[in-house]
């Protein structure tokens, strides 16, 4: 690595494992999804890492479905992390693996650590197993079957497996010091029973490993050398190598567990249990609504999978736990779809404007560029006429005076289009304001001899009889207050209550507002679904993936400032 100022702490390692010849300078990691949720933007600090590292030392990835609990796991959810990983960018190549291709060996290595008197089959309940563990401050008590022989540990393991027992009256457990300060590595459970059909293996299997025995052998098995999880895990590290203790690599060389910081975000959640929730209670529309932290939100929001890596490299990788601010990965957003957002003129809240000198029947093409960033976009054609949509909040009819919008006496230029001078405007008997009239200076358009005449307003508008209905649906962040997580248990241990009763009370009411009655100019039909728009002066949008021509629906993905902390601080 030439670049040392910014190598984070895990190149570090690699570098010494490279130094040392510990993998015979190979770097090979995985991703481990369990399959039983969709990918959240904390799985993308996770896939960033993993596959990012490999990639900068010219190692490998593997994606590994960690399915050791078939329960709660479906292939729909396999389907839709392989698309997640790839959206993101990354690719597996042939390396698409399941810790379920591994019961087999996992089940040979249990017979082995049983051999080698390391393992024992349990017949206390699991109440009994939890009341035998002791505390952090008492030591734990042995389990009186503790010491059977290895010959009956082997015939009782073979029975468990043949389906003799019924869910809970057996286990395996490792045996290693009911005494250790470490309660991880107190005879821990390395195989339970559950009688249930698993999404890959059917009813082959009544026996199932768990993650501390599944984790480090499937690494193991994939020669995989830099073992990556999240923070919670580095009491786990030292049952990962008992684990693997008597593991034989044909080149001596075990996986290392490194564990990094998880990803936490301001006025989000990203537990898979709790979106869960949201889901199945109809909080939200589903896994993919827009304003979930999931990947698949995102991507229908209008994030692209660059202004996540954005966001990831910003915050980079640690090992102590941190709250990071929604507003950074906001402006990651902003930052990325500046270059890459098609300009579009779009109403949300309309009101007439009448040009009341242009002659009636008159149309003109005019030219909007599509991307003043980005000189290769081109631009596209827009139609002006005598009656437009403009945002009535862009006309006020007693302004202050820095008012540099549509205001009696006073001129603005419309985008890509003339100069005009307002004239006044027409109120019903509520006194709302119906139509504002001006007047255009023809000489002021583009390759006119005024074209250049300055003036301090620029308004965005569509022209009535060219434009098209959409619905707008403007989103905001899920969670009203700071630290959700924090918040929904402190008030579920006060109330005593369910979670979705506690999300309800700082759920934010207004993360969706839908308008349906707004005008978009024709060409923003013309794109695809899920295109990148930055509607002038009003936001960053894209298509909603469900959008047709007789229904146009398009989300905003994000504000063109941040405007939270102005309104709710
Ligand atoms: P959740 O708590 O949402 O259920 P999980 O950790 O159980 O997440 P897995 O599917 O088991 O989800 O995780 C796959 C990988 O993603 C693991 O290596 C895990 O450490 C990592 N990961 C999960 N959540 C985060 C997060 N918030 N930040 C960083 N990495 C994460
Ligand atoms: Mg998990």
């Amino acid at each position: 690595m030439d670049n040392e100022t910014t190598k984070n702490f895990i190149e570090t390692i690699i570098d010494e494992d490279n130094e040392k010849n510990t993998y015979g300078k190979r770097v090979h990691t995985r991703f481990p999804p369990e399959p039983n949720g969709y990918l959240h933007l904390g799985h993308a600090k996770s896939i960033c890492l993993n596959f990012g590292i490999a990639k900068k030392y010219g190692g490998l990835t593997n994606l590994r479905f960690d399915d050791t609990n078939p329960s709660k796991e479906n292939t729909e959810y396999v389907d839709s992390i392989k698309r997640d990983v790839k959206w993101l960018g990354f690719d597996w190549d042939d390396r698409m693996f399941y810790a379920s291709d591994y019961f087999d060996k996992l089940y040979e290595y249990a017979k082995k650590l049983i051999t080698l008197g390391k393992a024992y089959v349990d017949d206390l309940s699991g109440d009994e197993i939890r009341a035998y563990r002791g505390t952090f401050n008492e030591p734990g008590k042995e389990s009186p079957y503790r010491n059977r022989s290895v010959e009956e540990n082997l015939k009782l393991f073979e029975e468990m497996k043949d389906g003799k027992y019924a869910d809970g009256e057996k286990v395996l457990r490792a045996k290693i010091d009911m005494a250790s300060p470490n309660l991880n590595m107190r005879d821990p459970i390395l195989y339970r029973i559950v009688h249930a059909d698993h999404h890959r293996t059917g009813s082959k299997w009544c026996i199932y490993p768990m993650y501390d025995l599944a984790h480090p052998v499937s690494d193991a098995i994939e020669r995989i050398t830099h073992s990556i999880c999240t923070l919670e895990f580095e009491a786990h590290r030292p049952l990962y190598n008992w684990v693997l203790e008597d593991w034989e690599d044909p080149e001596g060389q075990k996986p290392r567990q490194i564990e990094f910081a998880r990803l936490n975000v301001t006025n989000m959640i990203t537990s898979k249990r709790k979106l869960r929730t949201l889901v199945e209670k109809g909080i939200v529309s589903g896994w993919d609504d827009p304003r979930m932290p999931t990947i698949c939100g995102f991507r229908r929001r209008g994030y692209s999978p660059e202004s996540i890596h954005k966001f990831i490299d910003k915050i980079g990788y640690t090992t102590y736990d941190a709250l990071n601010d929604i507003a950074l990965l906001e402006s990651s957003v902003r930052d990325d779809l500046n270059s890459r957002a098609t300009r579009v003129s779009a109403v949300i809240n309309p009101v007439k404007l009448i040009i009341t000198n242009y002659p009636e029947g008159q149309v003109e093409e005019l030219e909007a560029i599509n991307n003043p960033e980005d000189p290769e976009a081109g631009s596209h054609m827009i139609e002006f006429s005598r009656e437009l949509w403009m945002e009535r909040e862009d006309f006020m009819e007693d302004a202050p005076k820095k008012y540099f919008r549509m205001t009696p006496g006073q001129e603005v230029r419309l985008k890509n289009a003339y100069i005009v001078k307002c004239t006044g405007c027409k109120k019903d008997e509520n006194g709302i304001i119906t139509e504002v009239y001006c007047e255009y200076d023809a000489n002021t358009r583009s390759g006119m001899p005024d074209a250049n005449r300055k003036v301090k307003g620029t308004l965005h508008w569509v022209s009535c009889n060219h434009c098209l209905q959409a619905e707008v649906r403007l989103y905001d962040r899920l969670w009203k207050v700071e630290n959700p997580r924090d918040e929904l248990a402190a008030i579920r241990e006060a109330k005593n209550c369910e979670a979705l009763e506690a999300m309800k009370e700082i759920i934010n009411p207004d993360s969706l507002k839908v308008l349906p009655n707004c005008y978009i100019e024709k060409f923003a039909a013309t794109l695809p679904v899920l295109s990148y728009l930055q509607f002038q002066r009003i936001g960053y949008f894209n298509i909603d993936k469900d959008s047709t021509p007789e229904k146009l629906v398009f989300n905003r993905t994000v504000g063109l400032k941040d405007t939270w902390g102005k309104i709710n601080k």
